[in-house]
């Protein structure tokens, strides 16, 4: 669909042929801005909803359209996106934001990692004939920094610090280099909020989300996805959405259940894969949050690996922690607050 950036931070505007996802003015971050109302489209899996992803020509390959399943909880639905190709949703991100980086010419992609991401990225970049340069913090998870450099030939650089510090280092190369910088940026954003439309397409009557965060992409991404199918009369009410941090690094439930804006935390957290301290789109899930009436929910490493055997021996499902955290929440929510209606967790993050 036709459509323009805009920045978040200053509102500056771009046309579909700015080939950057940053704002030259601020270096804020862009959105995505459709030219007119989605025509709905129809259907239950990833590519059935090209006509809501901005204009461009993607190769389908064969991301999303994981399945759900139902748990032994009544009314608990998991979303399998460590379904996907690489283990993660970032694929339905990374399929997007590599294609227009092919689309503008490059041939480097720079991205920042705790190692989903980077997996991802080096794995449809070598479908495009695009070399990734991978900045990981050093809480990576070296399991899957083992699979991107035996498999994807992409180039890691290790960062002393944490991912916001891996953040920083990549938006600097990609600027002194000239190479296309990819990750938690908006047309991932695009390509990740396809995963409300399949949850809401296969699952008409879901209540509630709960959705892992990290940068707060795949959070705000689905918030976007949900209002587009409100505005076009798909479906009659957001369903409210649960974000879940682990406790060792909580900055949108810190900020949520306070009040006040995002603050920086030092991640203390073996979930590597939602251990960010400054999300990038944590002001973005804030708001989803309001709108939703929705809840923010921590969950110790302890909670998330007791969830982890669960989903093991109930359902034969191998998550990594940060994977899991989404189930740990629910397991904590029924037992203290109570959850009406169907829910759906997001399971997603490596087979390892
Ligand atoms: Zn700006």
């Amino acid at each position: 669909m036709d459509y323009k950036l805009k920045c978040l931070q200053c509102s500056a505007e771009y046309g579909s042929t700015y080939a950057n996802q940053v704002c030259a003015r601020c270096n804020g971050i862009l959105e995505v801005v459709y030219a007119g109302r989605i025509a709905m489209p129809s259907g239950r899996s990833f590519w059935d909803f090209e006509s809501a992803l901005p204009k461009g020509a993607y190769k389908h390959y064969a991301v999303g359209g994981t399945n759900i399943v139902a748990s032994e909880d009544a009314g608990l639905f998991l979303k399998l996106e460590l379904r996907n190709q690489t283990g993660s949703f970032k694929d339905l991100g990374s399929v997007i934001e590599v294609a227009k980086a092919y689309e503008y010419g490059y041939k480097d992609v720079v991205c920042a990692s705790t190692g989903n991401m980077a997996y991802s990225i080096a794995y449809y970049s070598k479908l495009y004939g695009i070399r990734a340069h991978i900045f990981i913090s050093s809480n990576a998870n070296k399991d899957k920094i083992y699979d991107i450099r035996s498999t994807n030939d992409a180039i890691i650089k290790e960062v002393d610090g944490d991912f916001n510090k891996a953040l920083d280092a990549a938006a600097l190369y990609s600027r002194k280099k000239g190479f296309f910088l990819s990750g938690d940026y908006c047309y991932r954003k695009e390509g990740q909020k396809l995963i409300a439309y399949e949850i809401m397409q296969n699952l008409p009557g879901a209540a509630n989300i709960i959705i892992p965060v990290g940068n707060a992409t795949l959070f705000s991404g689905i918030y976007k996805g949900l209002r587009e199918m409100k505005a076009s009369g798909r479906i009659k009410k957001l369903p409210r959405l649960i974000a879940v941090e682990a406790k060792g690094c909580s900055p949108v439930v810190d900020a949520f259940n306070s009040k006040s804006s995002i603050k920086y935390r030092i991640p203390k957290t073996k979930a590597d894969a939602i251990a960010v301290g400054f999300p990038t789109f944590g002001t973005q899930a804030l708001e989803g949050l309001n709108v939703t009436r929705g809840m923010a929910v921590a969950v110790t490493d302890n909670e998330m690996e007791r969830s982890k055997e669960k989903l093991y021996k109930e359902k034969g499902i191998v998550a990594e922690l940060g994977g899991v955290a989404s189930f740990a929440a629910y397991e904590k929510i029924k037992s203290k607050n109570g959850i009406h209606g169907a829910t759906v967790a997001i399971i997603s993050g490596g087979n390892i």
